[in-house]
């Protein structure tokens, strides 16, 4: 399963960061993930909280930015969203384009509070 070993990489990535950061408590992950990354969201989410509290505490949130696929043209250089995978650029009927975002899974931010959790906080 795909997303398991994405979420795997993740969470050590994370607590590596963590660690060499001074330790502390990691209350959410916020990831970047791209239209054409292949990572089924529901998927992703499943197996974070599968194994989130392997390494963080359960109470550990996975925060998704899901981002549309966008290309800019060869030879226009214009920029515009994917939509439905029609890999043209809307001004050139032969543009050529190349993906500059969405088939990316990346760590956006980590927060980490060190100090005493509070508890019940509704967000
Ligand atoms: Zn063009």
């Amino acid at each position: 399963m795909h997303e398991r070993s994405l979420v795997q990489r993740l969470l050590h990535q994370v607590q590596q960061i963590v660690a060499e950061d001074g330790g502390g408590r990691v209350t959410e992950i916020r990831v970047q993930v791209g239209d054409l990354s292949g990572v089924e969201p529901l998927l992703f989410q499943a197996a974070f909280e599968e194994m989130v509290s392997d390494l963080f505490s359960s109470e550990c949130q996975l925060a998704l930015d899901i981002v549309p696929v966008m290309a800019v043209c060869d030879d226009c250089g214009q920029q515009f969203e994917i939509v439905d995978f029609q890999f043209q650029c809307p001004a050139c009927p032969t543009g050529a384009v190349q993906v500059i975002q969405g088939d990316e899974v990346k760590l956006i931010s980590i927060n980490v509070s060190s100090d005493n959790p509070v508890e019940g906080v509704a967000s």
